[in-house]
């Protein structure tokens, strides 16, 4: 059985070209053993696609437009993304609901705009703490599930990062990982890649990558120390084949 996972790095509004070419290089001389996709910021893609020669490595962007073109200054198509190399698009981070009152239906048709465009969207959902406080997590998972999945095409994922533990050193217990995943799972069907993302470090990213229901994990902060996700991306685990 194949313990290759998908790894995620969200580099957010951080890194720079040189950053992107110190880690390029030094990544295209490693044995990687995990599927990666990295999103960093915009306009450092079509530098990444040009230079990146790994099977193991794949571009993801950080968001898109959820029509397909038009008069919409600042934002950026699927197409385009498209166009420049990405294979995935993260949609609906919690920083885009937070920061851009991005709703659950804008959610949904970014998804399909995404999936139109040849994209592969990487779905945020999670609870906020008072709504993890008041018992409500899996219900909200639910509700998220229900009306941010794009409805027309599979192939998605969707990423489970609980809103409270997300950049802030606090991650989701394993139980607690184990359950959301869980019920997801149940919801979504086998065929959906379901990650975790929430405070993922170099120090419990193998204990979350050894759950039930996790096909992989989604790394902000820990995606811009290069030693320690270079280690993480190239960490094979114990007796595992490929
Ligand atoms: C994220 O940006 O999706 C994320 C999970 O960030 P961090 O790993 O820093 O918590």
């Amino acid at each position: 059985m194949t313990t290759q996972k998908l790894i995620v790095g969200n580099w957010k509004m951080n890194g720079s070209l040189s950053f992107l070419k110190e880690n390029l290089s030094y990544w295209q001389t490693q044995k990687i053993f995990h599927q990666i996709v990295i999103c960093p910021p915009f306009p450092l893609l079509p530098f990444a696609k040009e230079h990146l020669n790994s099977p193991f490595i794949s571009l993801g962007a950080q968001d898109c437009h959820n029509k397909v073109s038009g008069a919409f200054t600042g934002d950026i198509s699927a197409s385009i993304l498209y166009e420049v190399g990405c294979q995935y698009v993260l949609i609906g981070h919690s920083e885009r609901r937070q920061y851009h009152n991005e709703t659950n239906e804008l959610i949904k048709e970014k998804g399909e705009t995404a999936i139109a465009n040849h994209l592969i969207p990487i779905i945020c959902i999670g609870e906020n703490l008072q709504e993890r406080e008041q018992g409500k997590t899996l219900s909200i998972l639910s509700n998220q599930v229900t009306t941010s999945i794009p409805s027309k095409g599979s192939n998605f994922c969707v990423a489970y990062e609980p809103v409270w533990a997300i950049g802030t050193g606090k991650t989701a217990s394993l139980n607690d990982i184990t359950k959301a995943h869980s019920a997801l799972r149940q919801q979504l069907g086998q065929n959906i890649k379901l990650l975790y993302g929430g405070s993922v470090t170099i120090d419990n990213y193998l204990e979350i990558l050894s759950l039930d229901n996790v096909d992989g994990v989604l790394i902000g902060g820990a995606s811009l120390k290069k030693d320690d996700f270079s280690r993480m991306i190239c960490n094979e685990p114990a007796n595992s084949t490929r």
